[in-house]
């Protein structure tokens, strides 16, 4: 069974359906202000690789991933977040609405996980269409008394009122004040205790994504949007939640306190979260300057899933470091595997190589251990022993978890194509020369091949080509 690093209790421990064959999963999804970078989508491939892993197994998988649409503010690595919203600010620098905004990166967002085959998500909630919920979870916090009113009107969580606080962090109350740029803002905000974050703030004056709501018109805060539309949509046991490292704090650790003192539980059983990609040695952001886009990937003539295979490579709660070379590399390697694929498909029928398929599937399965899984199809690739139609259908199979395209040019020209030209009638002469056992005509005919960038190899089950 699938066993993935828990944030929480710092372990690799196996996940585990509470309800018997069905595996609930929410996933931090995107703030819709911009386009995802290829950073943001190695965390969103992240969950795809859980769920194509546990539905091997007979899972099934609910996915929920939300769209932040409203209540992100800019600075969201301070206790409290505070600045603008970034919906907000983007309209205002693209001169259009923020719905226009919103809807127009959530599209964009679609694409992007399309072109990844990251496959969809059973429900995207958005923000801005769970106030409600929202404005009833915060209520239900302030009767439970985890929640205040505060002197400026905003309604804050009360992080004392929490006593696991800081459990999924590692960060403790006490030392918040320094280390995470809060101090004075209790003083500043109408915070009782500088840790408190605000759940429903006033609109101020701000016009537009603001909500009337018992304490006035206002907006949600950004941590309680997550617990909101979760326990609605997956119920108050989560089996696993995902997101990239930086929202392990505050974002998650507010979530689990709010989720947590709403039906007095612990709500979810796994939280899982992937490191960071970094391209040529820094960590990919705007503010770093070093974004790329699925569409500059595409730009450069790349197939996106070369970023795929590219992220398949490092394993997820490792940093990974990107570059140009390495998305080559890793196309040239998609290309050359769906060429052998198409050429394997040609041969007789085999049954799966299991000691491979159970390798593959093992690594998968231990921590997302996809660099292993790769090496495993390295290794099949050039086994002599096994038979080109099983090599067929073991990477076939893999590529339910891979989620590559390996078979997207059987059966098509493409393969003949794919062959410099006059090789396939040098490849049918070889054969022939063989049949004949005239080895003489077929070395030579193998220097000619290679010549043209051809390798031929001699298997049991006859010659095997592939583009050097
Ligand atoms: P955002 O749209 O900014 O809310 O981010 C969407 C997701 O991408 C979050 O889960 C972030 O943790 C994650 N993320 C942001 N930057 C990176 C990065 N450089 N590498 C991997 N994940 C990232
Ligand atoms: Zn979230």
């Amino acid at each position: 069974m699938l066993r993935l690093t828990d944030t929480q209790t710092k372990t690799v421990r196996e996940v585990t359906a509470s309800t018997p064959g069905l595996l609930t999963v929410y996933a931090c999804g995107p703030t819709v202000y911009r386009y995802a970078h290829v950073g943001n989508l190695r965390t969103f491939l992240l969950t795809d690789l859980i769920r194509r892993t546990a539905e091997r197994r007979g899972l099934r998988v609910k996915l929920v991933q939300n769209i932040t649409d409203v209540g992100h503010l800019q600075d969201d690595t301070a206790i409290d977040s505070t600045g603008e919203d970034k919906l907000l600010a983007q309209a205002r620098l693209e001169d259009k609405s923020p719905f226009a905004i919103a809807r127009f990166y959530e599209d964009a967002f679609h694409r992007d996980l399309a072109a990844l085959n990251v496959r969809p998500a059973d429900a995207y909630p958005r923000a801005s269409e769970w106030i409600p919920s929202m404005i009833t979870l915060i209520e239900r916090l302030v009767a439970s008394g985890n929640a205040y009113v505060g002197d400026d009107g905003t309604v804050y969580f009360a992080a004392q009122s929490y006593d696991a606080y800081g459990q999924l962090s590692g960060n403790r109350l006490e030392d918040l004040r320094a280390g995470h740029g809060a101090t004075g803002e209790s003083a500043a905000t109408g915070k009782r205790f500088h840790a408190d974050w605000a759940l429903w703030k006033l609109a101020g004056a701000h016009r537009e994504m603001t909500w009337d709501s018992p304490w006035g018109a206002g907006f949600p805060g950004w941590h309680v949007e997550c617990s909101a539309m979760s326990l609605d949509l997956l119920g108050d046991t989560i089996d696993l939640h995902t997101g990239g490292i930086d929202l392990r704090f505050p974002h998650h650790e507010d979530e689990r306190a709010q989720s947590n003192c709403a039906v007095g539980h612990e709500v979810v059983g796994h939280w899982v979260h992937g490191e960071h990609l970094l391209f040529e040695g820094r960590k990919m952001a705007k503010s770093t300057g070093n974004v790329v886009l699925v569409e500059d990937v595409t730009a450069r003539g790349h197939d996106p899933l070369a970023l795929r295979l590219a992220f398949l490579s490092s394993r997820y709660r490792q940093q990974a470091n990107l570059s140009w070379e390495s998305i080559a590399a890793a196309d040239a390697l998609i290309t050359r595997w769906r060429t052998a694929v198409a050429a394997w498909a040609e041969s007789p029928s085999e049954a799966i190589a299991p000691a491979y398929r159970d390798e593959v599937l093992a690594a998968f399965e231990d921590d997302l251990d996809t660099p292993k899984a790769l090496q495993v199809l390295r290794r099949l690739e050039k086994d002599d022993e096994v038979a080109p139609g099983a090599k067929f259908e073991t990477f076939a199979w893999a590529d339910t978890l891979l989620g590559l395209d390996l078979a997207r040019t059987v059966g098509q020209p493409v393969v003949a194509a794919a062959l410099p030209g006059g090789a396939q009638s040098l490849l049918d002469e070889r054969a022939a020369a063989r049949t004949g056992k005239d080895f003489a005509a077929s070395d030579r005919l193998r220097d000619e091949l290679a010549a043209l960038g051809v390798s031929v190899k001699d298997t049991k089950a006859g010659q095997e080509w592939s583009l050097a």
